[in-house]
């Protein structure tokens, strides 16, 4: 088939044009299987069996005065999102520690707003330097909005090595996805992060009403801008937000996504972000035969998988975590609930504290909110969809930092 000849094409430094692009997408569902051995051959060339595992870290949380139409946490969303003001320093640190306690190579510091002032650069700095200070080995990557100038250089000089500024959508699909800001600003803080010494992480999110041109066309992008990590995100419909009825993508359709990023960038991080659990369901392992990284737990807000499954998940895949040789093995005996039903009741333990609502959680001890899943609800996907059947409405995160609960790692 092409695609194998391609692939070792791709490998050997023969970039992949648009047209072949194009033409991943548009491949049948019974072509995506093979499809993903040949972008595997290409993982695995690059990459072998390693899975790095990022650590996100909310630092701030809502109350943002941008509009973009997919986030929780814009201007007027009325998603039941965690919301508070800047973690102390202290708090940030001990939620990083537990990221990579649990074998995170990269914690990824996000903070929502438009861009930060310079003493929140200065605060970030502070965070950077405790966690670099005791885990030099750690990757920190910082994800605050738009730069200003000197910005990143402060970063770096803090010992930041990353700065996450995502395109999100091609720049001609842009004013359908935001109108408080532009395409260009995003490029530019890309370009300024570079500048300033930090390696450049930008990605996508797939399933906003993009076309597949679109989707290209932002792949595209983001080789020309040559950054060196890619996270693919996959839309989580929240409630309360303008994209609440979204209904774009099915597992095969996120797999040639993901193939065709591979593709675009053989060599490069490709990170599967959120969306994963919904989106992928049952095919999440053949995810990690084209990414070479993944969030381990929660995002930013919204619940991702028990910590332990995304481990499971990778030994599952035959791969291994990235410098993870002495984490402890996983526990085959360890308590992975399955996601309640939406009638659950509460469970005892947690009455009252806003975490999990799985009654399936009998004789769970206090740490028990970090193993839980709480997906919440149901949703039809629209009969036009190829799969017809159901997702859940993404869980809120209820646990980790900004609240007094363990966090999922
Ligand atoms: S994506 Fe970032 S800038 Fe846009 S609304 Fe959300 S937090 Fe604000």
């Amino acid at each position: 088939m092409w695609l194998w000849e391609r692939a070792q094409q791709v490998i050997a430094g023969s970039p992949l044009t648009r047209e072949e692009a194009l033409r991943i997408l548009s491949l049948p569902d019974s072509d995506t299987y093979p499809l993903v051995a040949a972008a595997g051959s290409i993982r695995r060339h690059f990459f072998g069996t390693k899975v790095r595992m990022n650590y996100l870290v909310n630092l701030k949380s809502g109350k943002c005065p941008e509009d973009c139409f997919y986030c929780s946490q814009r201007l007027g969303s009325e998603a039941e999102i965690l919301k508070y003001s800047w973690l102390s320093t202290e708090e940030a640190v001990r939620a990083a520690q537990a990221g990579i306690s649990a074998g995170a190579k990269r914690v990824c510091l996000v903070a929502s707003g438009r861009g930060p002032s310079n003493r929140d650069v200065d605060r970030v700095s502070d965070m950077v330097r405790e966690i670099k200070g005791s885990h030099p080995e750690v990757e920190v990557c910082a994800c605050l909005g738009f730069l200003k100038e000197n910005q990143s250089q402060k970063l770096a000089e803090a010992g930041a090595d990353a700065y996450n500024h995502n395109l999100n959508t091609a720049e001609s699909n842009y004013q359908d996805i935001c109108t408080s800001h532009e395409y260009s600003q995003r490029e530019e803080t890309v370009t300024r992060a570079k500048q300033g010494s930090l390696s450049p992480c930008s990605g996508i999110i797939a399933g906003m009403g993009e076309t597949p041109e679109e989707l290209v066309d932002v792949v595209f992008a983001l080789r020309e801008l040559d950054v060196d990590s890619v996270p693919v995100n996959f839309l989580l419909p929240f409630p309360g937000t303008p994209f609440a009825d979204r209904h774009e993508l099915t597992p095969h359709k996120c797999l040639r996504i993901l193939a065709m990023v591979r593709f675009v960038h053989p060599d490069r991080d490709v990170r599967i972000a959120a969306g994963r659990e919904e989106h992928l369901r049952t095919l999440q392992p053949l995810s990690l035969e084209i990414c070479n990284s993944l969030f381990l737990g929660d995002y930013l807000t919204s619940q991702g998988q028990p910590g332990e499954k995304d481990r499971q998940l990778i030994a599952d895949a035959g791969m291994s975590i990235l410098g993870g040789e002495n984490l402890p093995p996983l526990d085959p005996h360890a308590h992975v609930s399955e996601p309640p039903a939406a009638s659950a009741t509460p469970c005892g333990a947690h009455a009252g504290t806003g975490a999990g609502s799985g009654s399936g959680c009998g004789g769970c001890a206090s740490a028990c909110p970090r193993q839980e899943d709480p997906r919440q609800g149901e949703r039809i996907i629209p009969a036009d969809s190829p799969t017809s059947i159901t997702m859940p409405v993404p869980a809120i995160r209820q646990r980790g930092a900004g609240t007094a609960l363990p966090p999922n790692a």
